[in-house]
């Protein structure tokens, strides 16, 4: 795919979630809320405890998707700018591909999550 389509798809779908209610934790630890800080540069998206790790609940989750400080700072950007402004930025292709999969790992996801429960 297009980089700068795939970025726009994913960028679509993290805030489709948004807006269905699925937002993910982004300011701190969703497991300790020690808060994420201007000086990290490594960042942990954790798949299945909807939000950002720090580097020590991290190590303990398997579903982890890294981000650097990019992808970081587009994914606060992507939950929280004007709707009108969300395609307006660009980013490197590193980040591209990591906001890609935590796009597509989280979609999927939570999905599944909405299936099983029309299931029952
Ligand atoms: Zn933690």
């Amino acid at each position: 795919m297009d980089k700068d389509l795939e970025l726009v798809y994913s960028i679509f779908k993290i805030r489709l979630l948004a807006l269905l209610g699925f937002v993910p934790k982004i300011d701190a630890c969703s497991i300790c809320d020690k808060k994420m800080t201007e000086d990290m540069d490594k960042f942990y998206f954790s798949i299945k405890d909807d939000g950002i790790k720090c580097a020590d609940c991290a190590k303990l989750d398997k579903g982890i998707v890294h981000l650097n400080k990019t992808s970081f700072l587009a994914l606060i950007y992507i939950l929280s700018c004007d709707a009108k402004k969300l395609y307006s930025f660009e980013v490197p292709e590193d980040s591209i591909a990591e906001i890609s999969l935590l796009s597509r790992l989280y979609t999927n996801q939570k999905l599944e999550k909405e299936y099983e429960v029309n299931k029952i």
